[in-house]
């Protein structure tokens, strides 16, 4: 069973869930309701397996591209966290397929054999487009994402879902 819940920033920076929707439609015309300065959004649930798996924020070019980009890998975290168990933002071994990487901070600087050559892992690598995002101790800070557009990014998320295997 998919929900739609629309969600907004409030006054405070606060998260707040203002409907539940049966389809995405009716999502969409509730967030257009809510007007473009509390930055409505819409997360997409799969009630049976109780997590986030998908978002869609119709007014997402309001967002901040860093903001934009942490939500949507915390979001992508989330997903794996309840395949594997573990958040592969916060533990290692991460998360590897052909598509994508997500590495938890290294502070090792260079100290772990492995990382002496090449250095520590990127945070979050898309393969198919070369796309990097490093971040400092947790996903969103000091982070310094290689430019790019949310169209761009929204399509690189989508495609990470799908290959680990889940729906839109
Ligand atoms: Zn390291």
């Amino acid at each position: 069973m998919i929900r739609y819940i629309v969600k907004y920033i409030d006054g405070s920076n606060k998260v707040r869930e203002y409907k539940t929707c049966a389809n995405k439609m009716l999502a969409l015309e509730a967030a257009s309701q809510l007007g473009e300065q509390i930055k409505p959004w819409i997360d997409v649930y799969d009630m049976r397996k109780v997590s986030t798996i998908s978002v869609y924020p119709p007014k997402y070019k309001m967002i901040d591209i860093k903001e934009f980009i942490t939500m949507g890998i915390k979001t992508l975290a989330g997903m794996i966290e309840s395949k594997t168990g573990y958040n592969p933002t916060e533990v290692e071994p991460g998360f590897a397929n052909d598509v994508f990487e997500i590495h938890p901070y290294c502070d090792c600087d260079g100290e772990d054999p492995e990382h002496e050559e090449l250095g520590c892992p990127i945070n979050f690598y898309y393969q198919p487009d070369d796309f990097g995002v490093k971040w400092y101790k947790y996903v969103g800070r000091s982070m310094d994402p290689d430019e790019i557009k949310h169209e761009h990014f929204t399509e690189i998320l989508e495609k990470c879902m799908e290959s680990f295997g889940e729906d839109k």
